[in-house]
């Protein structure tokens, strides 16, 4: 298909989700992503263009919007709004997901579930895809805060959930806390002690390696990515943005294969510690950010050799490998220029779209290795897939077995990126490889199932 031809019918498709989808600027940036790779894959498709596959992927299934109201300390009352995008079950129950951002809406929320059904798909498990949230700030809130928050909420989402239906997990917002008091309220409501939430505690259905899954397997698809360039970790230098917990996770594993991280940020600012963030400065950031809720500023407090940069983001420092692991679009056209005319020829996305179409551009342009989120970052929904096979057998895999199936499983979504991804050059353009590889299995279910 020449140049004109794909632009023409690209912004076609483009004019009618924009029009059906005013102002969700986040959600017309991942369509659109999606669907330059695949109009050409699907004109040459024509059982996919027939069935308005691409279409139908881009309508939300079902998409519950609620009210949460609760009491904050003072008796004063609060309210915020919920949601739950039921994006596609074709393969398996809606999985995805629940942000607790003062940013969420429902444009973010649908971009990330759109994300969420591709994502699943190249985990190879049977998981539909879904994303809810709402836009409670649970920083500065106190425990009992939060929990009479996260019960409000399931008092209304459980009626759409269940294991077999919609499991939710954790995102931004929302971790091992947050799950318990939504887990605590759901058993409650409905009487019964299934896997309808994965992220919990290990004394409670949780899954071993799933904290550490979303971190761990963004590193384990950047070691596959420089592998087909006969490259590694060692020696190399990473910068890293976020300090939540994909952030944390991906630090330990890069520099255990042997990467200096060298920057981590929160949405103040970010660290540079040029000597590199070892275990044990780990450690001090995990107590700081998952127990105490402080600042990333505070590192250079106990580490006076690393400098604070207000209001910056790390990727005007010299690297190697990039992992971005804090948010969308945190790496713009301008941003990208400065991390390659630095050197970095890798990145890989820890976090749900962190680069702009511009950034994008540029990595493939310049034919660095770029791993796309909805490949690089299903570590995290492929060990929630795991926990949900555990719940169903009642039992617990130790955390070897798990973090070896997590590891099969992202050199399993690297393989099928080189497979669709590859060009005549040899050249591997992950975001196609991992666009049509999640899209085809999507589709061939929905085609065996009907127009439903
Ligand atoms: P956390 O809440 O644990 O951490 C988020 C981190 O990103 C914090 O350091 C936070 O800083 C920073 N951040 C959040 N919003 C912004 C913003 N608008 N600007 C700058 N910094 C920001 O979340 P996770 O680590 O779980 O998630 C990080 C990313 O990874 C997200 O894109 C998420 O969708 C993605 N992801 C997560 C998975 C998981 O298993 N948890 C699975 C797959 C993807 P601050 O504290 O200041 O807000």
């Amino acid at each position: 298909m020449n140049n004109e031809t794909k632009k023409k019918l690209l912004d076609e498709f483009m004019a009618k989700v924009i029009a059906k989808n005013p102002g969700e600027k986040e959600f017309h940036q991942a369509v659109m992503e999606v669907a330059e790779s695949l109009i050409p894959f699907i004109e040459e498709n024509p059982k996919y263009k027939q069935a308005k596959i691409l279409e139908r992927m881009a309508e939300a299934e079902r998409t519950i919007i609620f009210r949460i109201p609760w009491l904050d300390d003072k008796g004063e009352i609060r309210i915020n709004r919920g949601f739950r995008i039921e994006m596609n079950s074709a393969i398996g129950p809606y999985k995805g997901g629940m942000r607790f951002h003062p940013t969420v809406n429902l444009g973010i929320l649908k971009f990330l579930a759109f994300e969420q059904v591709l994502k699943n798909s190249l985990t190879t498990l049977p998981m539909g895809g879904g994303k809810g949230g709402s836009d409670f700030d649970p920083k500065g809130k106190s425990d009992n805060e939060v929990m009479r928050f996260c019960q409000s909420l399931m008092t209304e989402l459980q009626r759409h959930i269940g294991p077999d239906t919609d499991v939710p997990a954790g995102d931004i917002g929302v971790g091992g806390r947050e799950i318990g008091f939504m887990f605590g309220q759901y058993k409650r409501l409905r009487n019964e002690f299934t896997g309808v939430l994965t992220g919990k505690g290990l004394e409670w259905g949780g899954s071993l390696i799933r904290p550490e899954a979303t971190g761990y397997g963004a590193v384990y698809f950047c070691e596959e990515m420089l592998k087909t360039r006969g490259l590694d970790f060692k020696g190399k230098i990473v910068a890293i943005s976020g300090s939540g917990n994909v952030a944390q996770y991906a630090t330990e594993k890069a520099t255990h294969l042997g990467g200096k991280v060298v920057t981590l940020s929160d949405s103040e600012g970010y660290i540079h510690d040029p000597k590199g963030i070892d275990a044990d400065k780990l450690a001090f950031i995990m107590h700081l950010k998952n127990v105490k809720r402080g600042r990333i500023k505070e590192y250079c407090e106990k580490y006076p050799q690393a400098t604070f940069v207000l209001g910056k983001r790390p990727w005007e420092i010299k690297c190697d490998i990039a992992l971005p692991c804090a948010t969308q679009n945190e790496i713009d056209g301008n941003d990208a220029k400065n991390l390659i005319n630095n050197g970095c020829f890798c990145v890989s996305e820890g976090a749900n779209m962190p680069s702009t179409p511009d950034a994008i551009n540029l990595y493939i342009e310049k034919k660095i290795l770029y791993g796309p989120g909805k490949a690089a970052n299903a570590g995290g929904v492929a060990t929630s897939g795991l926990e949900m096979s555990q719940n169903s057998m009642r039992l617990s895999w130790s955390s070897e077995e798990v973090e070896q199936r997590l590891h099969t499983i992202m050199v399993n979504i690297h393989k099928n990126c080189v497979k669709w991804g590859t060009e005549p050059d040899g050249f591997i353009n992950y975001v196609k490889g991992a666009n049509i590889g999640g899209f085809v299995k999507v589709a061939d279910a929905m085609l065996a199932q009907g127009l439903v």
